[in-house]
């Protein structure tokens, strides 16, 4: 679905991805997992530009191709935009709008769809993430699991190709987690493109097709769930893995 060539990115001095190959294949789910500050999320964040990255070429199965050191018009800023759908960890959504409004403000706002087809789509999703009987309480009145999961039908409600998703549960108390991660892998089964940074290494282990181990800025290893959490090569792997089991 997409190559990404040479990615990089530094805040100032802090070089924070060095020379990133990654591929992410079609209907497949990719967990990156790795030590605090090695650059996760900014990974995350610079697949749909929230950071804009210094260097990297990102060659799309559609042709489209984005080569960072090169000027990028805002179009094609948008276009890459438009093709994910990211969950954040603190769930960010509008405190004042029902979790229905929450779903269909992208579709009808940004998307300018009509309101009938969004009204159908909207409940669909929320179904989905088993949040029918509450679509219309506003954010305070759901926990946080439940916050969670409609943030989830709010990017998929704008139909992306790929999913992001950062850390999606550590904002949520243990017995809340369980839940988020169900609806997730339903998505997985349902063959979504996926792209998840996770500290639940179980979980990973479940949903992945393929986990990606990250230290200092660096791909250190990445294979098969099997491969790199029960037998992974490397000792930085070994030792992240160690202290967190
Ligand atoms: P964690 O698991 O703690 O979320 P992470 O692996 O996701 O960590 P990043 O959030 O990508 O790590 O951060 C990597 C480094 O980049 C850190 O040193 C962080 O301070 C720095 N960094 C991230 N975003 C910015 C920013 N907007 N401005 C300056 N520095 C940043």
């Amino acid at each position: 679905f997409l190559s990404i060539k040479g990615l990089a990115k530094s805040f100032g001095s802090n070089e924070v991805l060095k020379n990133i190959d990654v591929n992410i294949e079609k209907g497949k789910v990719l967990s990156i997992i790795g030590p605090s500050g090695s650059g996760k999320t900014t990974l995350l964040r610079c697949l749909n530009s929230l950071e804009e990255p210094d260097k990297g070429i990102f060659t799309f199965n559609d042709g489209l191709t984005l080569d960072f050191e090169k000027k990028i018009s805002k179009q094609e800023i948008l276009k890459l935009r438009q093709k994910s759908g990211m969950v954040f960890q603190s769930y960010n959504l509008f405190p004042h709008k029902t979790a229905f409004e929450n779903v269909t403000e992208g579709p009808l706002i940004v998307q300018k769809r009509k309101k009938a087809e969004v009204k159908e789509l909207a409940e669909g999703l929320l179904e989905k993430v088993g949040l029918k009987d509450k679509m219309d309480l506003y954010p305070h009145q759901l926990s946080g699991g439940q916050q969670q999961r409609v943030g989830i039908a709010r990017a998929l409600a704008m139909e992306p190709e790929l999913m992001l998703f950062d850390e999606p549960t550590s904002a949520l108390d243990p017995e809340l987690i369980g839940e988020v991660l169900t609806v997730i892998k339903d998505l997985a089964r349902d063959n979504w493109t996926m792209v998840i940074v996770t500290h639940e290494l179980q979980f990973a282990g479940e949903v992945s097709d393929e986990v990606l181990f990250m230290d200092g800025g660096y791909i250190v290893e990445q294979g098969s769930p099997e491969q790199v959490l029960k037998s992974p090569k490397e000792v930085r792997t070994q030792q992240f893995l160690q202290r967190i089991l």
